[in-house]
């Protein structure tokens, strides 16, 4: 085969596979309903399999974390009402990064329940422009999502109050300018858990981490949060995905009648430790190829 004719043969391979990979939206466990349970104090689990969204409760309201895919607004719905609570009552909002399986749905849950939208300073414009100033997918249409508004921009180190609840914004970016891992402590027969909701720290496919024009200090930001992350305490290991964490085993436990199932400060450090080893050779292997 000549040049010519297999570079535009290689290009739309090369597309093809890029697609086939980004559209994870495919995996159905993004969309599998999950039982919605209760992890420790006043902590829900309200997401799908995959895709995870906790409920903080308070008598003074609901704090909702991730919105997920605009099609996973009626499921998360019905778990926050399985267990027993207002979907109305939802206060406010928060994401664990401005990528659409974490905030597609964000507009319509805004809109049903008049809550208030809380997010990173640096996630503010993709989430008010619908992805479309995203370093990485702000070109591609099936990336996007109905923009929705912020009322309120955090910072890193930003606590979020309702209630007795009160969860600390730690800013783990890299893969979004925003990424946004939360934390909080909760009571659970008289022991005080830390609890760690990992926003994400993982290098997509197609990630530049060297020269990355639209993101310069792309690097530079994952070390920072890697270092974030190996900081915090962590007794309860929870993150913006299922698979982060072992959702589906863990809950199989807690379902046995092990309430301790989610506690599990040695699997926390040692994914983050997988994440950042993963990243550190990704880096090198680009920081090789750009010399
Ligand atoms: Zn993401």
């Amino acid at each position: 085969m000549s040049l010519r004719k297999s570079v535009p043969a290689l290009i739309l391979f090369a597309a093809l596979a890029f697609a086939l990979h980004a559209t994870a939206q495919d995996d159905p466990a993004w969309t599998r309903p999950f039982p919605p349970f209760r992890i420790a104090g006043n902590l829900y689990y309200v997401g799908s399999e995959e895709l995870a969204s906790y409920l903080v409760a308070t008598p003074q309201g609901l704090i909702l974390i991730n919105s997920s895919l605009e099609s996973s607004v009626p499921l998360i719905r019905k778990s926050v009402e399985t267990l027993g609570f207002r979907f109305s009552d939802i206060k406010i909002l928060l994401i664990s990064q401005a990528h659409n399986d974490h905030c597609a749905g964000s507009a319509k849950i805004l809109q049903l329940t008049g809550a208030k939208y809380f997010v990173m300073d640096a996630d503010v414009s993709v989430v008010e422009s619908g992805g479309r100033t995203d370093f990485q997918y702000g070109g591609r249409a099936d990336m996007r999502y109905p923009p929705a508004h912020v009322d309120r921009v955090l910072h890193n180190g930003d606590s979020v109050r309702l209630g007795d609840a009160v969860l600390v914004a730690h800013l783990t970016a890299g893969h979004n300018k925003g990424t946004t891992t939360w934390t909080m402590n909760e009571t659970e027969t008289g022991k005080t858990l830390h609890v760690v909701i990992v926003g994400g720290p993982n290098v997509n496919p197609g990630y530049k981490l060297v020269g990355n024009k639209a993101y310069p200090q792309i690097s530079r930001d994952y070390e920072y949060g890697f270092h974030v992350l190996k900081s915090l305490p962590c007794d309860l290991f929870l993150g913006a995905h299922g698979s982060y964490f072992g959702l589906p085993q863990k809950y199989a436990r807690w379902q046995s009648g092990d309430r301790d199932a989610f506690i599990d400060p040695a699997g926390y450090k040692t994914w983050i430790a997988g994440r950042e080893q993963a990243f550190e050779a990704e880096l090198k292997r680009q920081s090789a190829a750009s010399q």
